[in-house]
């Protein structure tokens, strides 16, 4: 969040942003499953202009050894950003910000993940930001809840994650660069098929009432993106009855 030039107006009098969106909108999503051979499940998704692609690999036995856990499997979240993702340069490796995005991240799939059904193994799910504009954390768990579905790893349920901002001081959903570098408050929500909330963060000041609204905001982009979930992984592992028949 920086300051803003004096001339630039966010959002028309119309009620339109920059990209052409109304306030309660999301960016235009497309998603490929299962485009990594190696990964037991993968994830090409993007976002507006953020591309990103996550690899699954797990259940597999946890090394280091002491990593492990007698009753559970152990999660482990590996965000990363591309050097060549961002304007300027990223510096290779972790950062604070990275090691945040991770931990926040894994902490919204815990809730979700079957983990207690395997015992001393790791579950690991790897993030490459590829083309970063803004809620790339959000885009990469809506991409890790389908890679981890096509993995085949026990959930209760998909996690959907989009975030609500405040810009030109309207309440609007899902900001892209713009909005996030000069709006006024970036919210980061992730959730489960339930509603459950499972992250949740804040950049900026908001009142409770913005809150509420910029809440119920994410509750309607969460909806459509788990029927996009839904309808990718749908697409995947349906088999047409015709099929089936055929080979019995
Ligand atoms: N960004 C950047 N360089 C960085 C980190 C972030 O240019 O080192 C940009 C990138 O486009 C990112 C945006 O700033 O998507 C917002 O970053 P933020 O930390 O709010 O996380 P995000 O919204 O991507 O989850």
């Amino acid at each position: 969040m920086s300051n803003k030039p004096e001339n630039l107006t966010l959002i028309t009098d119309d009620g339109l942003r920059l990209d052409g969106r109304r306030a309660d909108e999301i960016r235009p999503m497309k998603i490929e499953v299962g485009v990594l051979s190696r990964a037991d499940g993968s994830c090409y998704l993007e976002w507006g202009r953020n591309k990103i692609l996550v690899g699954v690999f797990g259940p597999r036995e946890a090394h280091p050894r002491r990593s492990q856990r007698a009753d559970s499997a152990v999660i482990r979240y590996r965000y990363n950003m591309a050097s060549f993702s961002v304007e300027d340069r990223a510096r290779p490796g972790p950062s604070r910000r990275s090691i945040e995005i991770s931990k926040v991240s894994r902490e919204a799939f815990e809730p979700v993940i079957m983990a207690e059904l395997f015992p001393k193994t790791a579950i690991d799910i790897f993030v490459e930001v590829l083309q970063a504009d803004a809620g790339t954390r959000t885009a990469a768990i809506n991409a890790s809840s389908i890679a981890l579905a096509d993995a085949g790893i026990p959930m209760k349920g998909l996690i959907t994650s989009c975030a609500f901002g405040k810009v030109d001081g309207k309440i609007v959903l899902d900001l892209n660069k713009e909005e996030d570098n000069y709006g006024e408050a970036d919210f980061p929500v992730a959730m489960t098929q339930d509603g459950e909330i499972t992250l949740i963060q804040m950049d900026g000041n908001l009142t409770p009432d913005e809150i509420k609204q910029g809440l119920e905001l994410v509750k309607k982009g969460c909806k459509e993106i788990l029927e996009i979930q839904q309808a990718v992984l749908r697409k995947k592992f349906e088999t047409p009855v015709e099929e089936v028949s055929e080979e019995a």
